[in-house]
């Protein structure tokens, strides 16, 4: 069955959003979908976050949808996570407001990094991953979102200006096979995202890279499928895609038979 476990339908700025979400889920023969909202972050003002004080309300919101829609699609309430070793308390705050059935942690390191001294690509993937090592020695998550997301900010230049260098995977082919380690002995998932790949519809672009998501093979890692919709029309995003494929799509297969 079909199952899509990245979205944002911005529960609480706008809830009736989300039904289009479910409609678009439903069009593609999805069975599951999760809602995933970004927790609230003190650095980030973010329209798409979950207002300070609300990820309570958030969670019952959810599950009273997956209530109202119970017999047409299952609905889990999840949140996505912002890993930082300075705002864990944040990550523990959003936490306390009760069990999400998926929480996904997120490097999204451009939200922390010092605009007046811009790292190199190399160093900014570094860091990135280096983050998201410490966090899979954390027991708070059961999936790790878009791994290889610097490439994204890699592309941003004007928002965020790094300074150009090459990038090579295999430079952090170490730290990412300690993380996956780390996230095998968690039993957490490796996700597959095709958020930055839908506009040109261009698998290469796909996190993570291919040669990861084969390391991650070899290393026995189990995946999860997100589109990581910011609108409707993203929901199962390059699905049919991802399942014909030779490298995503026994991943995804594996995925949709559990
Ligand atoms: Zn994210
Ligand atoms: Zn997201």
């Amino acid at each position: 069955m079909r199952k899509d476990f990245h979205t944002h339908p911005k529960l609480m700025q706008d809830p009736a959003r989300v039904e289009g979400y479910i409609a678009r889920a439903k069009e593609l023969g999805i069975g599951e979908i999760c809602l995933t909202d970004h927790m609230p972050l003190s650095v980030s003002n973010a329209a798409d976050r979950i207002p300070a004080g609300q990820v309570k309300e958030y969670l019952r919101r959810g599950r009273e949808l997956a209530e109202r829609y119970a017999g047409e699609i299952t609905i889990r309430v999840g949140i996505e996570l912002d890993y930082h070793p300075d705002f864990v308390g944040e990550v523990e705050d959003a936490l306390s407001a009760g069990d999400f059935d998926h929480r996904l942690v997120s490097s999204h390191l451009h939200l922390f990094y010092d605009q007046a001294n811009p790292p190199t690509y190399a160093a900014f993937a570094r860091e990135a991953l280096e983050n998201l090592c410490r966090a899979t020695e954390l027991p708070y998550f059961t999936a790790a979102a878009h791994l290889d997301m610097f490439r994204w900010v890699f592309r941003q230049s004007e928002r965020f200006p790094l300074q150009e260098s090459p990038y090579d995977w295999q430079e952090n082919e170490d730290l990412i096979r300690e993380i996956f380690r780390n996230m095998k002995a968690r039993g957490m998932k490796l996700e597959i995202n095709p958020h930055f790949a839908e506009r040109p519809a261009d698998l290469s672009l796909c996190y993570p890279e291919r040669p990861i998501l084969r390391l991650a093979q070899t290393e026995d890692l189990s995946f999860c499928y997100g589109s990581d919709a910011h609108r409707a029309s993203s929901v199962g995003a390059m699905l049919a895609e991802l399942e014909q494929d030779p490298d995503y799509g026994p991943a995804l297969r594996s995925w949709e038979e559990t």
